[in-house]
Order: C-alpha cells, then sequence, then structure tokens
C-alpha cells in the first residue's frame, strides 16, 4: 500500500519541530523511528499532510542520571536504550523490556518517545514505564512541562499531549538494585503482546488489558494490605476491560493478565534483573 500524499518537515531544533505544529495543526504528524505511524498511513488509517521528521534533531536520544531520576531522551532508539550501561545500572527493567520490543529492525529505528506518544495499549515500553512511576516530559510553545505517567495515557491512540506539544524526554525513579519483573505472552516471537505485566516495588502495570496501558490496582492495594503474591495477582484483571479477537477473549486475556502479573510479582520478589 502507498502513503497519501504529504509534505516533509525537517527542523534543526525542538523549538522549530513545535513551531511547525503549530504551524500545521491537525494536518501535521510527528515522524519519529515511523515504525508505527508509517503503517498506518500505508493503510491510509492516518493521512497527514504534513509529517515533522525529528530524526535529525541533535541531543534528542541520551540516557542520564538526574538526581533520584534518570532522564532518557525522546529520540532513543529501543535498541539504544537495551544497550544502554546507565539504564541497565540505574532502571534495568527498561533496556530488558527494550529488548523484546519487536525484532532488530524495529528496534534499531523505533524510539521511545514514538512508542510513549502512539499510545498503544499493547506496547511493552509503555506498560513498564507505568510500572515505574515517572513522568513524560511534553515541550509547546509555552515550553515545557512533566505529566505523571499515571495521567498520560487516556485511551487507544490518545494522550494527554496537546496538538502542538511534542514529548522530548521521560523520566523515571532510580530503582538500582530493587527487584523487578516483565512477562510478556506473544504467539510467535517478536510480537506485540497478547497481554503482558509488569511489576516493579509493588507496582503493577497491564498490557492490553483496556484501550490503553493500566495499572492492576487491586492487586497493587492487596500487596500493601499484605496479601500473598497469589492472592494479590488473583486480583489483577479486576476492573479491566480487555478487547476480543482472534488471538485471545478477554476471557482469556483476564486469565493471562492474572498469571503474568503472578509471574511477574515472583520475579521482582525474587532475583529481580537475574531472573529475567
Ligand atoms: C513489525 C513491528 C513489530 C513491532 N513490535 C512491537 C512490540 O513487540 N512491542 C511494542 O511495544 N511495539 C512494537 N512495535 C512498535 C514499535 O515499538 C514502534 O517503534 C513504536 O510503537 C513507535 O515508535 P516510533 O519511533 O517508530 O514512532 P513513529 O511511528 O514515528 O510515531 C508513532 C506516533 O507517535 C507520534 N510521535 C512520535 N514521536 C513523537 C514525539 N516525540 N512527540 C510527540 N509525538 C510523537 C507520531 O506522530 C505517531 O503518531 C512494532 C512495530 C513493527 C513495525
Amino acid at each position: 500500500m502507498i502513503p497519501g500524499p504529504f509534505e516533509l518537515v525537517r527542523p534543526g531544533t525542538v523549538e522549530d519541530a513545535v513551531a511547525a505544529l503549530v504551524e500545521h495543526g491537525d494536518d501535521a504528524k510527528i515522524l519519529a523511528g515511523g515504525h508505527s505511524l508509517l503503517p498506518l498511513m500505508k493503510l491510509r488509517l492516518a493521512m497527514p499532510s504534513v509529517l515533522i521528521d525529528i530524526g535529525r534533531i541533535p541531543g534528542l536520544s541520551y540516557v542520564r542520571v538526574e538526581g533520584d531520576e534518570v532522564a532518557i531522551g525522546a529520540g532513543t532508539r529501543h535498541h539504544e536504550l537495551e544497550k544502554d550501561p546507565v539504564a541497565q545500572a540505574e532502571v534495568p527493567i527498561l533496556p530488558y523490556v527494550a529488548s523484546q520490543v519487536g525484532d532488530p529492525q524495529v528496534r534499531h529505528r523505533g524510539t521511545i518517545g514514538g512508542t510513549v506518544a502512539h499510545s498503544d495499549p499493547a506496547s511493552d515500553l509503555p506498560t513498564a514505564l507505568l510500572a515505574l512511576g515517572g513522568s513524560v516530559v511534553a515541550q509547546g510553545p509555552d515550553g515545557r512541562r512533566s505529566i505523571p505517567v499515571t495521567e498520560f495515557w487516556l485511551g487507544f491512540f490518545e494522550t494527554a499531549l496537546e496538538p502542538d506539544e511534542l514529548v522530548v524526554e521521560l523520566r523515571v525513579p532510580r530503582t538500582g538494585s530493587a527487584g523487578w519483573g516483565y512477562e510478556k505472552f506473544t504467539r510467535r516471537a517478536n510480537d506485540w503482546p497478547i497481554v503482558a505485566a509488569a511489576a516493579v516495588e509493588g507496582r503493577v502495570a497491564l498490557a492490553n488489558m483496556a484501550g490503553a496501558v493500566v495499572r492492576a490496582t487491586a492487586t497493587e492495594e492487596a500487596l500493601a494490605r499484605g496479601a500473598s503474591i497469589e492472592e494479590a495477582a488473583a486480583l489483577a484483571a479486576e476492573g479491566t476491560s480487555p478487547s476480543a479477537d482472534m488471538h485471545a477473549d478477554a476471557e482469556y486475556r483476564q486469565h493471562l493478565a492474572r498469571l503474568l502479573t503472578r509471574r511477574a510479582l515472583e520475579k521482582a520478589a525474587g532475583a529481580g534483573a537475574a531472573a529475567a
């Protein structure tokens, strides 16, 4: 399939990218790795008349410690995150989850900013970010603002971003050697998860159990009350509304949510990264 016609804009700075968003409004789309946007354009499910390619903006790809947090530039590709020594030492769930995204080609092109902004409920890194509990830094015409991850993903392809805002950075707490677990169930290697569960320090997030990635709040509350992992994980599907498709019906997804949550919590309680 061939995408509809579009104009390509290549800003050299984040400010120029924001100015292009302001100028072109709803007609424009940011192009990062293109691994979610271009398939949609080829199917003509997205038909932007202007693409703002942020791939050449310098300084958007980094992982660095800032106080109690790790800051990750929006342009950081999944492969870069997977191999980054700072991420491996300070927030090891993220490199592991990055290594589970798609295939090498996807990981060499896709960016963390792109997967965060895309808001596909089946995406891996947003699930881990939601369990980590950090924030998304957005830049618009009035400057930067920080949006907690718990308020960022609103629904299928829907986020708290304004139309003239760009994701420029992700900020997550440094977890160091604290235990974590990530469990992803796929039909074939390299696929998106049918369901996935991320567990970090008593917080649990699920992929593909609603219109957006969600926290398993009943499980978290049970853990906080001192329930066993088994009891808490049995509540993981509470309040979820998974879709049914050719891969799994809703009931099976809810079964997977309970099972994967238990496994993720067990890993988090055990050797953490080593258990992955
Ligand atoms: C074959 C294949 C397999 C895949 N498998 C998986 C998988 O297993 N797990 C998984 O999680 N994902 C998977 N993906 C998706 C992959 O992770 C994408 O790279 C990611 O979802 C989007 O990142 P991107 O940089 O390619 O964004 P793009 O495709 O360039 O953009 C996606 C959307 O986000 C917007 N956008 C991009 N960057 C920004 C920004 N900085 N600020 C504001 N808006 C922005 C764009 O306008 C667009 O709407 C797969 C993709 C493919 C093609």
